[in-house]
């Protein structure tokens, strides 16, 4: 997760009231008769000038005010035609109207204290002919170096706002690109203009795109809160620093002290101390509010003092009470100050030993479902609420494909404002501005009038304004495409009722681009792209199109593999591999330098989420990962004449003529004749470390010789012990079905280091209804042996297994006898978070291992 945030300190505010000077407010100059006030004339005259305050009255915000008055500037022109010129409070000129923007002395002669608004609030008002737009547009936080995002600019959220009530502007897409201007001979404000408002959120921050875009559209930037990307105890207890020096900083797992995956031992005194030096550090440089959150996959540590904490059992529980605790005390340490703990993990349920938090406390919700709102709502949480949006991002199964609606966007944006959710952090959006933009849109938007958004009317204004003549085939483009989205959309959104979604990108992607879906859009984006008339919306329309090609493409390879798998044979196998070429030249045309790069008229626009190759070739990462058939080498496997898919693999053993030496010369002795089997990719695409493996045994046992490549000196191992997690690093992993019975089996893994293992049964329970019902049982331990030879200069592992035939209540198979098996490695790629999974029998339906149905045939042949 990656965040960042802000508030408004009290110190702060009270600082820019003084600089200011605080005058009482004057008395209102409303009156009643409520004319129009001429801004722009027919002829494109205008008797306007726009007034930046003068610098010194500006401030650090200045540059960004400028850019306001330039936005104003140039809007006005497209509309009218007439071009008002940009000029300093003190060399205004007398004969001229102004529109005065932020903290300008004309303002303070009024009596308005822009200091003293909270957030981003602001004003539009006409006095004596003027118009005035300022908000307060400070710095919290001097040092802050994230550029205009460590900024509150109420009044550019000002400009906005009159532009897109005077002017009918709307900002469509980030850029230029994409604000819509309406053109408008004259221009005219309402004589008693004089709104005062508070944006209804304080902060939807987290993905950036354009300066005008976010700010118009309520995606508002936090300043002055400490956010960690949502997890601060790496930086509290950094394992780098930490793992030589304090190893009993790190949790207990399996009796050895493990730095890996950065988790705590929560009991330890020191340990609370560094995570609470860390919170000071970042208030004590004039940060408002620190995030205070656990690692992520959080793991309890072990030692006893850590099982004593608390006094409870549950380890998300005596997180609540750690941090509660630490939020006491900062508020006895630093009044005024602010914490956001994490509802994430272990702790995404609300506290059970406790009803209530202190007063500078805000609770960060990473699940936001109607049933958690209702659950936190027995917990007083008087600083409210944040929350951790995963709306977005390709991590999600639908990967890089539009993933909601804009019905879905107003629903939550009203859910939030009802349960006094006051910022929002987006993990992952924007990755697909062409096809996505109206839910973007109505996300942002929605917060202007949340309890009566409406979808329809949200996306028939996006269609209108950033469509033109097009308009009509682009509703029907987004209506298809969203009324289709409706079940993803909606059943995805929230942790609790995901489990009814197909795991499998596959299934929900045929369901999402289903052939009718595919061709209604197509032939109305391409009306679309006839209809088209000005420069602005063309452009548009070729990012829809550049997306939708994406999607087609994807969509349509899924729709023949599936015939393919109903029916292999060479006619799908090849319109499969056109398919793939088609898809392989598109990912080439879009990436430069290993990521895919922004359009040349998009600048703002992450297209397709600037992805690096790899991860678009898969279509996103972690559940998105497409691998059969986006991952098969077509050509070498047509030269091959193999049809994925037809055979699973099969291999004959033989007994050994006399005893296996424990030794890794598995090129003579009794290894010499045997040869190598090899593993391949999992779904039969490319491998960056080979795998190769040789069976016998003799009358007790089982062995298996690995010889592998692998880059030992860019790695380092943990054991885990026993049982531990040894599939979260380097391993190998054993499945045997000894009664070739595709539902009893037994699991072994080990990693390339000592005292690092995990065996499982899995299958023998029979009760359907035991919740250990087909799931792996841990507490199984065979009595087996594995041995580990590292070759760093030839970046070489090998590997020796025996497994007594004993250890599986087995007697010596005799001739003849058929196992099910299936050998796999998972190689976790230095420098990268790629996983590389090779599995002796491939498993072309889903990446897993334990797959029963793909296990391959190894049949005892006794002496050769
Ligand atoms: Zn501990």
């Amino acid at each position: 997760m990656k965040k960042v945030l802000i508030y408004a300190t009290l110190a702060m505010i009270s600082a820019m009231m003084m600089l200011n000077g605080c005058k009482s407010a004057g008395a209102s100059q409303q009156t009643k008769k409520t004319n129009k006030v001429l801004l722009i004339a027919q002829s494109g005259k205008s008797n306007y000038q726009i007034v930046l305050p003068d610098k010194k009255d500006s401030g650090l915000a200045d540059k960004y005010l400028q850019k306001g008055a330039k936005l104003l500037q140039s809007c006005v022109k497209e509309a009218s035609g007439a071009e008002l010129p940009i000029v300093r409070e003190n060399k205004i000129s007398s004969a001229k109207n102004c529109i005065y923007l932020g903290n300008t002395k004309y303002l303070r002669s009024k009596g308005i204290n822009t200091a003293k608004f909270t957030n981003w609030t602001w004003i539009n008002k006409m006095q004596d002919q003027n118009l005035i737009i300022a908000g307060h547009d400070f710095k919290p936080v001097l040092n802050d170096r994230r550029g205009r995002y460590a900024f509150i600019l109420g009044t550019v959220k000002g400009i906005t706002a009159f532009l897109q009530r005077d002017l009918g502007v709307r900002f469509i897409l980030p850029g230029k690109n994409g604000i819509h201007v309406p053109k408008q001979k004259t221009i005219t404000v309402n004589e008693n203009l004089d709104i005062k408002k508070t944006p209804n959120i304080k902060f939807i921050y987290g993905r950036r795109t354009e300066f005008f875009y976010e700010i118009a559209n309520n995606f508002l930037p936090s300043a002055g809160i400490k956010l960690y990307g949502g997890h601060s105890y790496y930086h509290a207890v950094p394992v780098k620093k930490y793992a030589k020096t304090n190893p009993e900083y790190f949790i207990l797992k399996g009796g050895v002290r493990n730095p890996k995956g950065n988790h705590l031992c929560i009991s330890n005194p020191e340990v609370q101390n560094l995570i609470y030096r860390e919170m000071l550090k970042w208030l004590d440089k004039g940060y408002s509010t620190v995030e205070l959150a656990q690692t992520d996959g959080y793991k309890p540590c072990e030692c006893r003092n850590c099982k004593k904490y608390g006094n409870v059992k549950d380890p998300g529980e005596k997180l609540w009470i750690l941090h509660r605790k630490l939020a006491k005390k900062l508020k006895k340490d630093r009044p005024g100050k602010k914490v956001i703990i994490i509802s994430y993990g272990p702790t995404l349920h609300p506290p059970k030993t406790f009803k209530d938090f202190p007063d500078n406390v805000i609770i960060e919700l990473c699940s936001y479902s109607p049933e958690n709102f209702q659950r936190w709502s027995k917990c007083e949480v008087p600083g409210g609420f944040m929350t951790y949006i995963y709306n977005w991002g390709y991590y999600q199964s639908v990967g890089l494909t539009p993933k909601r609606t804009p019905k879905f966007s107003c629903e939550q944006t009203k859910l939030f404002f009802r349960n006094k959710v006051r910022g929002v952090y987006l993990c992952g959006f924007g990755e697909l501005f062409g096809l996505e933009g109206p839910a973007y849109y109505a996300y942002g938007r929605a917060f202007d009038t949340p309890e009566n958004a409406s979808p329809q009317l949200l996306t028939d204004e996006y269609c209108r304004a950033g469509f033109g003549k097009a308009y009509i085939p682009m509703k029907k483009f987004y209506d298809v495409l969203f009324k289709r989205l409706e079940l993803y959309s909606g059943v995805s959104s929230y942790s609790d009722a995901k489990v009814a979604l197909p795991k499998s990108p596959r299934v929900i992607l045929a369901y999402n681009y289903s052939p009718d879906v595919l061709k209604t859009m197509e032939t109305n984006l391409q009306r679309a792209e006839k209809l088209a008339e000005s420069f602005k919306v063309k452009k548009r329309l070729l990012l829809v199109r550049k997306e939708f090609d994406y999607v087609k493409n994807l969509a349509s390879i899924i729709h023949i593999y599936n015939a393919y798998r109903t029916s292999p044979n060479w006619q799908f196998f090849d319109k499969l591999a056109d398919l793939i070429n088609q898809r392989k030249r598109m990912v080439k045309a879009v990436c430069r330098k290993g990521r895919v790069a922004r359009l040349k008229d998009w600048p703002h626009v992450t297209f397709l989420g600037g992805v690096d190759t790899q991860t678009l070739k898969v279509n996103g990462r972690q559940g998105a990962i497409l691998s059969a058939p986006f991952n098969w080498n077509t050509s070498l496997l047509k030269k091959k004449k193999v049809l994925p898919g037809l055979n699973q693999k099969k291999l004959t053993i033989y007994k050994a003529a006399g005893a296996i030496p424990i030794n890794a010369n598995f090129d003579s002795g009794i290894w010499k004749t045997i040869p190598y089997q090899s593993m391949g990719e999992i779904q039969m695409g490319q491998l960056q470390e080979q795998t190769r493996f040789k069976m016998a045994y003799d009358t007790n046992n089982l062995y298996i010789a690995f010889n592998c490549t692998l880059p030992v000196g860019k790695m380092k191992f943990f054991p885990v012990g026993r049982d531990g997690s040894a599939w979260g690093q380097e391993c190998m992993e054993i499945f045997i079905d000894p009664f070739a019975s595709r539902e009893k089996n037994y699991h072994f893994i080990f990693n390339p280091v000592k005292n690092s293992y995990y065996d499982a049964a899995r299958g023998f329970i029979e009760d359907q209804l035991d919740p250990q019902y087909d799931k792996n049982d841990a507490s199984w331990n065979g009595k087996w042996y594995y041995y580990n030879w590292l070759d760093q200069k030839n970046n070489k592992w090998k590997a020796l297994v025996k497994i007594p035939f004993k250890s599986l209540k087995l007697t010596s198979p005799g001739k003849g006898t058929t196992w099910l098996m299936n050998i796999g490695r998972e190689h976790y790629i230095p420098g990268t978070k790629k996983l590389e999974l090779s599995l002796w029998s491939p498993n072309l339906e889903a990446m897993n291992f334990h797959e029963k149905e793909a296990f391959g045939e190894v049949v005892f042949a006794g002496k050769k």
